[in-house]
């Protein structure tokens, strides 16, 4: 398939692929999002085949204004009002009942629609020409990491979609933060760039009741907890301390070091990536992984934060592409 690459000035043509039945990538502040009409059954089976997604696997809804969230979405617990009121538009997925209209591949037979409401001004200019609810994950190939920048999207998603609306850098790097609801009371399903600190705050309630304990049997509420998710080519290894690194159990590697801090002393030949805090380490995790395994690095070792605000959501990444 021949993929037309689209400046960002041109949001119009890459929104009439989507009216076509197209498949559209777009940038967001969080990641660059692969596009279909919501509301077109076909399109949105493309979605499935050009990742290579497993079919239990639901879309995120974008829309960019309240008569496009009406149409895909039923009566909203309480809570979700509150937090579409403080957080949107913005990094947050809420996972609310399903508009009746909305058709089932979207997601993926559940009763609920993820949707978001993103705050990129192209993202935005892109869903308002479109002019429909538009289903979109995240633009990788399943299981690799998500493209933040319109190099890694290129690799990635060229031949596979119709458009690729050029953009900048994501502003976030992480995808957005996904919260459902049991009995009415918020659970983060998928934490992100919203912290447990920020929604707690919110809705006066403490991080801990925002735990989400998944069932011990039956379908997971979030099919995607499932899946191995966001990794590199290299293998992946953690460290909170650059002193637990053994040099003799990595010396037959090109190692790629991620870290945050100050730059350590390290052996001739690796390639070192430091970041002045946790929000630029997040940022930058996937371009990272992209300028490692191109370099040819064939292990990654990435320093772990502090599971708390920002840095839950990049611990969640990182384990998930360790394997761990
Ligand atoms: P992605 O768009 O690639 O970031 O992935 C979307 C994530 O949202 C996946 O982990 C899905 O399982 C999750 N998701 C989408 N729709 C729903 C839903 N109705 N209920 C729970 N999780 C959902
Ligand atoms: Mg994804």
């Amino acid at each position: 398939m021949k993929t037309q690459l689209i400046p960002t000035e041109q949001v119009k043509e890459a929104a009439a692929f989507i009216k076509k039945g197209g498949l559209v990538v777009f940038p967001t502040e969080t990641v660059y999002g692969l596009g279909a009409s919501a509301f077109n059954p076909v399109a949105c089976a493309r979605i499935y085949t050009a990742k290579g997604r497993p079919s239990d696997n639901p879309l995120i809804v974008h829309v960019s204004n309240e008569a496009q969230f009406s149409e895909v979405t039923g009566l909203l617990p309480p809570e979700a009002v509150a937090l579409k009121k403080a957080f949107w538009p913005g990094p947050l997925s809420l996972v609310v009942p399903k508009n009746e209209n909305l058709p089932e591949i979207v997601t993926a037979g559940l009763p609920t629609v993820a949707v978001r409401w993103p705050q990129s001004p192209v993202a935005q200019a892109f869903l308002e020409s479109c002019g429909v609810p538009v289903a979109a994950p995240s633009a990788n190939v399943s299981g690799a990491p998500s493209p933040t920048t319109f190099e890694m999207v290129k690799g990635a998603m060229l031949g596979r979609v119709d458009a690729i609306l050029a953009g900048e850098d994501c502003a976030e790097g992480l995808e957005s933060t996904i919260v459902g609801f049991v009995e009415g009371r918020a659970k983060i399903l998928r934490p992100g760039s919203i912290t447990p600190e920020q929604i707690s705050a919110v809705l006066g309630c403490t991080p801990a009741d925002l735990v989400y304990q998944p069932p011990t049997e039956g379908r997971p509420v979030s099919p995607g907890l499932k899946y191995t998710h966001y990794k590199p080519d290299a293998t992946v290894k953690l460290f909170r301390s650059f002193s637990e690194i053994k040099l003799e159990e990595v010396h037959d590697h090109k190692v790629g070091l991620l870290l945050r801090g100050d730059a350590p002393t390290v052996p001739e030949g690796w390639e070192v990536l430091v970041f002045d805090d946790w929000k630029t380490y997040g940022k930058s995790l996937y371009s990272s992984f992209f300028d490692l395994d191109r370099v040819g690095c064939t292990l990654i070792l990435a320093q772990l934060p502090e599971e708390t605000g920002i840095g839950l959501a990049i611990a969640n990444r990182l384990k998930k592409a360790a394997g761990v």
